[in-house]
């Protein structure tokens, strides 16, 4: 039977790399959009192992409707990379951060995983290999943190905390944060140095550990970083 894997946001960047090499590794995937038609596109790119659904990660109710959805027509989930994020506070400074900028980062970026994470164990639970990805940054980590995109760095650290939590109350499972590097994407930029390819390979190392891979870590070219 093949591995099924998740991929939150998906239709583009990072995270459509992410679920066409899980296709190619012979995973069915499901990719998701905010849009259905932009889902359905993406995963129609992809080919016949993908499936594209609506899912907004900053929603509960959204996250709610796409696990039932995915409880109920495809009964099976091995991999979950929580991809999806925002990044809206790139040139804004910690001391004029609005209550709406903090608020819809924090909920898309952190809580969305969490919620996801929920909202699926008990597919993770039935997987003879669960493995969990957040895909987090370089930017949340607090030993080299600067002032860059407060909203942004603060979620990804909160994101790297579920991480530590999450792994400790899933010992059946692979739980871990990949940080991909500056990427060229929509977020990332056209100047950045980094191919969808080299901000994946983490990302898919750490989907497809074997049994006594690490868990509860936070990863940038496959190796260890300080949190
Ligand atoms: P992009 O902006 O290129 O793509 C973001 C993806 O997330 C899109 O597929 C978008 O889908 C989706 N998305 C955004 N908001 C939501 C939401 N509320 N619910 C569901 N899906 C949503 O980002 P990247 O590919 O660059 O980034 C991917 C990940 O890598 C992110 O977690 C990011 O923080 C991280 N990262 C990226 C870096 C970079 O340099 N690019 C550096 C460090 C970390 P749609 O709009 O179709 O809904």
């Amino acid at each position: 039977m093949r591995n099924v894997a998740l991929v939150t946001g998906s239709s583009r960047g990072i995270g459509f790399e992410v679920a066409r090499q899980l296709a190619v590794r012979d995973c069915s995937v499901i990719v998701t959009s905010r849009s259905k038609d932009t889902a359905t596109a993406a995963a129609e790119k992809i080919g016949s192992a993908a499936v594209g659904h609506e899912l907004d990660t900053s929603d509960e109710g959204s996250i709610m409707t796409f696990a039932n959805w995915l409880i109920r027509e495809i009964g099976r989930l091995d991999i979950l990379v929580n991809n999806a994020a925002i990044l809206f506070d790139e040139n804004e400074s910690i001391l004029g951060t609005s209550a709406e900028t903090f608020e819809t980062t924090m909920r898309t970026n952190a809580l969305g995983p969490l919620l996801m994470t929920q909202a699926v164990l008990p597919l993770l639970r039935s997987s003879k290999a669960a493995r969990v990805v957040n895909v987090s940054s370089g930017a949340g980590q607090i030993s080299s943190m600067t002032s860059y995109a407060p909203s942004y760095s603060i979620s990804k650290t909160t994101l790297n905390a579920i991480t530590v939590m999450l792994a400790s109350a899933l010992p059946f499972a692979r739980v871990n944060s990949a940080d991909p590097g500056w990427v060229r994407t929509d977020m990332g930029g056209q100047n950045a140095p980094r191919s969808v390819e080299e901000g994946a390979d983490t990302i898919i190392w750490l989907a497809t550990l074997p049994d006594n891979g690490p868990s509860g870590g936070f990863f940038h070219d496959r190796k260890r970083m300080a949190w």
